[in-house]
């Protein structure tokens, strides 16, 4: 079972479910030459996904185009089905930094084929994860500077003010779907920017105010 932090608390959660947004963010749906999407895209990775800082991210054999995507992560402290987005922010236990690592050549023909996803996103060290900072401590989500480079590299750099949806707006479509539960983790999509590593590269995900995380790729 996997579990994770509240900085400066001893509440540890059990990671429950990993629920995913994809293109929430005009730039990154411009660069896949993706459609807006009517409904949220939802996706969940398992918990037996997620690394933690200073560990390896090991790609899959079967894919050669692993790309990575920055994204903020909410810890989900209570639970509920159908949350107001009014209500949201209750729910919210605390913010992290995710890499949302994606094997795009495999996505890619799964997509054309109509199949699911989830070898291309829920592989092993797919999730990297932060431990997480309080909510209480993040004076306003919606705007937090997120960067991930690469080498040293910058390749995405952006704000969570660009998001489609907003973080309530997101718990709310959510739950009304798959009731959340303490431990429950929100990937909130990604930022344009998003690209290959290979093995020997080195990533560094930053949001400011949250936290950063630095991941090897083997
Ligand atoms: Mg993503």
């Amino acid at each position: 079972m996997h579990t994770v932090t509240l900085s400066g608390t001893d509440q540890h959660f059990p990671v429950g479910k990993i629920v995913c947004l994809g293109r929430n963010y005009h730039d990154h749906i411009r660069e896949l030459g993706n459609e807006l999407p009517e409904r949220a895209v939802l996706f969940m990775k398992p918990a037996s996904s997620i690394i933690g800082n200073g560990e390896t991210v090991v790609i899959p054999g079967y894919s050669h185009d692993c790309h990575h995507e920055v994204e903020l992560a909410l810890l989900i402290g209570r639970g509920g089905k159908h949350i107001a987005e009014a209500a949201a922010r209750d729910v919210i236990a605390g913010y992290g930094v995710a890499i949302d690592l994606t094997l795009r050549d495999i996505q890619q023909e799964l997509k054309q084929k109509g199949l699911p996803w989830d070898i291309a996103k829920g592989f092993d060290t797919a999730c990297p994860l932060s431990d997480f900072v309080p909510a209480a401590t993040v004076a306003d989500a919606q705007n937090l500077q997120l960067t991930l480079s690469v080498n040293g590299i910058v390749r995405q750099d952006a704000t969570t003010a660009l998001m489609i949806r907003s973080i309530p707006r997101i718990i709310a479509e959510i739950s009304a779907i798959f009731t959340l539960e303490p431990g429950d983790i929100i990937l909130t999509g990604t930022p344009a920017g998003v690209g290959p590593v290979v093995s020997g590269d080195r990533m560094t995900a930053t949001i400011a105010g949250v936290g950063t995380l630095d991941i090897g790729v083997r």
